[in-house]
């Protein structure tokens, strides 16, 4: 790809827009910013590109001249793709891609990609380490908070670079290959951009599009709809994993052992005991995790040990302490009710039950798949956020409910709650912008409050 003397216009003034910037600038692109709010709130290193990398920005409406000179549209993936005027789409030689496009015309080596409703951060993570412990040359990027732009330079030809992918970012490839490619799960999510849960599988099964018959595709056998991905067939070498049931071919789960089976041969790859996190979800990301890194070359021994090691990432069923025989759990980054559920299932099976703060901005998604677990596990419900009233309004009669105003009220309130050998688990099932920066404040300031609520 040429990128000298084009003229790019770069949408979205957040993280993966300014790596962009940088990128097409340094590269010898004339290069103008876009984003829909006022400069003045942009970031102070976004502004700053203006004199350092001469880069034109702009707020608001993108006006018709720039985009009639425009030869390169590099959409962030908080944008919504339809941000750009058809007019301009439907030109010949006007292109659009996302910064993993571009990233990945320049980048070297293989790559693992990762996908799914829910588990990317926590697989990723641990896929680079298993790699990387088995003595692979490994780069983690992408949606985990890393631009895979910024990999470009440290990857090497013998190295792996191994990225997480949200739906978004997977909406603007067009070349982009993983050598192996996972998608862990699809479950409603993100139903506010998509128009329906059809569009949305249909942009995370764009992981495998580019795939060869040399890769390999890593699918769910237990989820509906990457097991019907399955069942049609792909151009890559499918491995499937279950937690449910055992597998003629795949990695499977057979009691507390976590088994691989190929050509008829069978190897334990290590043990329930040995996964430090919670969850038979996380059962799954482990599965996905040792198949790709037996994909990539990895040995079962370091595969085993890694995995023993492997603590997990913040604000994931993350345990926070205990007081008065009371556990908190941190899973901030449960934005979804599939995601929440899991977390309630994790921690249930024990003697004690579960206060759960929930809420926050919702994603249109019911709610009502929660109620079993609600009433089997849940003792008491703390409301918080925008979507407090939707969320009483489909949970009313299925555990007591309490209002909080303030992630303070709600750890204050979930506490009073719980009784001796319960868990307060915020696992919000809702995105945290109506009250946080993000999901790592809302987590943040969860730990700020439970060490302070006995103050
Ligand atoms: P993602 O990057 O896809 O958002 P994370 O690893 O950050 O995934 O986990 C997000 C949330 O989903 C956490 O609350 C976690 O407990 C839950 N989770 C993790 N893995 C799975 C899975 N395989 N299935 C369902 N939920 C999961």
């Amino acid at each position: 790809m040429n990128i000298e003397g084009r003229k790019a216009l770069v949408l979205g003034a957040g993280k993966s827009g300014v790596e962009s910037v940088r990128f097409l600038a340094s590269h010898g692109a004339v290069v103008a910013l876009h984003d829909k709010r006022e400069v003045e709130s942009w970031s102070e290193t976004a502004r700053s590109l203006k004199t350092s990398h001469s880069v034109g920005l702009i707020a608001g409406d993108i006006p018709s001249w720039l985009l009639d000179q425009i030869d390169l549209v590099v959409i962030s993936p908080g944008v919504p793709t339809n941000t750009i005027p058809a007019r301009y789409v439907d030109r010949k030689d006007g292109e659009v891609i996302g910064e993993v496009e571009l990233a990945y015309r320049f980048l070297k080596g293989r790559v693992v990609g990762i996908t799914g409703s829910n588990g990317k951060t926590t697989t990723t993570a641990l896929i680079g380490e298993i790699l990387a412990n088995a003595g692979i040359a490994t780069q983690v990027g992408g949606n985990i908070g890393t631009p895979l732009l910024s990999l470009i330079e440290t990857s090497t030809d013998d190295g792996w670079t191994v990225v997480e992918l949200s739906s978004f970012q997977l909406e603007t490839i067009v070349d982009f290959r993983p050598n192996v490619a996972i998608c862990l799960n699809v479950t409603p999510n993100h139903l506010d951009r998509y128009e329906g849960f059809h569009e949305y599988a249909l942009a995370k099964h764009r992981l495998f599009m580019n795939q060869t018959a040399d890769d390999v595709a890593i699918l769910n056998a237990d989820d509906e709809i990457t097991s019907s991905w399955a069942a049609v067939g792909l151009k890559a070498h499918i491995v499937l994993f279950s937690v449910k049931r055992e597998l003629e071919e795949g990695l499977f789960l057979r009691d507390t052992e976590l088994v691989c089976r190929s050509n008829g041969k069978e190897k334990v790859l290590t043990t329930r005991d040995d996964i430090f996190l919670r969850g038979l979800h996380n059962v799954e990301n482990v599965l996905a995790a040792l198949a790709a890194g037996l994909a990539c070359g990895a040995s079962p021994e370091s595969m085993r040990e890694t995995v023993r090691n492997f603590q997990g990432v913040e604000h994931r069923i993350e345990y926070v302490t205990e007081i008065d025989g009371v556990r908190f759990y941190n899973d901030s980054k449960a934005t979804s009710v599939d995601a929440t559920s899991k977390a309630i299932e994790a921690l249930s099976g024990g003697e004690g039950k579960t206060v759960l703060i929930l809420g926050g901005r919702g994603k249109n998604a019911p709610y009502a798949p929660l109620i079993n677990l609600i009433e089997s596990s849940v003792r008491t419900l703390i409301l918080i956020g925008e979507d407090a009233d939707n969320i009483a309004s489909q949970l009313a009669g299925h555990a007591e409910i309490i209002r909080a105003d303030s992630m303070e009220d709600a750890v204050a309130k979930g506490f009073a709650a719980a009784q001796n050998g319960d868990a307060v688990l915020l696992a919000p099932a809702c995105a945290s912008f109506d009250m946080f920066k993000s999901y790592e404040e809302r987590g943040t300031v969860f730990k700020a409050a439970v060490a302070n609520v006995k103050s």
